[in-house]
């Protein structure tokens, strides 16, 4: 329920108000849905899905990678145009901009073989504190974007935060993979035999997206993929 009134206020909000841009302010013309063209036009490609998964393998010793791909739209740099949005989506109650973002994400994704044939979109989970404290999940209006604009494919909550932890930040790759351990738990949606597509808003070492992969390996999803809005940490 709070989510849902969180969403009409947010709603309500830009009926009143000019819409800014999100990340600069700008008011928006008319023809500027969500973010400016300015921002748009200097958002920064990722790398394609096989060096950013050549990347996150490294992160992974032995068979500990249970991912099979993983994509991203734009570079996560600190006080870019897109590190601002997805501020935004997080602490602003930006819902909307998340699945705009995920609808973009699918249109980038399409270009990928190794993206075909997804069944199921699931988002890497809130701990319910967490979500009750921002009225959503972040990763979920990403998810619903993505869900959206593939056919017949569905959003589904397949997995659940046990707990908090400590930020993943100030961790490096080995200290985020122990800190994640155990983190995630299956909900008993049926993922059996499923080629699954996990989504979250920035993936770094990829040591969440892996924890929540496993999960899903354990309770019989066929493949485990990755999507994120952008990828942090990436040399350039
Ligand atoms: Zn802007």
């Amino acid at each position: 329920m709070k989510r849902y009134l969180h969403r009409i206020g947010s709603d309500l909000f830009n009926l009143i108000a000019p819409s800014l841009c999100p990340s600069c302010d700008a008011p928006l013309t008319p023809a500027e849905r969500f973010y400016c063209d300015a921002c748009r036009s200097s958002l920064e490609p990722a790398p394609f899905p096989r060096d950013i998964f050549s990347e996150v393998a490294g992160n992974f010793p032995g068979d500990e990678l249970a991912l099979e791909a993983v994509g991203s739209l734009y570079r996560f740099d600190p006080d870019s145009p897109v590190q601002r949005l997805i501020h935004a989506l997080k602490y602003h109650g930006c819902y909307r901009l998340g699945v705009e973002m995920g609808r973009e994400l699918a249109t980038g994704l399409r270009m990928f073989r190794a993206f075909a044939g997804i069944d199921l979109v699931v988002p890497v989970p809130l701990h319910r504190a967490r979500e009750r404290e921002r009225g959503y999940n972040q990763a979920e209006a990403i998810a619903r974007g993505l869900a959206g604009a593939m056919p017949n494919v569905r959003m589904e909550r397949a997995l659940a935060r046990r707990r908090h932890t400590i930020s993943q930040t100030t961790l490096g790759a080995g200290a985020r993979r122990a800190n994640v351990i155990n983190l995630f738990r299956a909900t008993g949606v049926d993922v059996k035999g499923r080629r699954v597509l996990l989504c979250d808003d920035v993936c770094t070492t990829g040591a969440t997206l892996n924890a929540c992969a496993e999960q899903l390996l354990v309770v019989g999803a066929a493949s485990v993929l990755a999507a994120t809005v952008a990828k942090d940490g990436t040399p350039l």
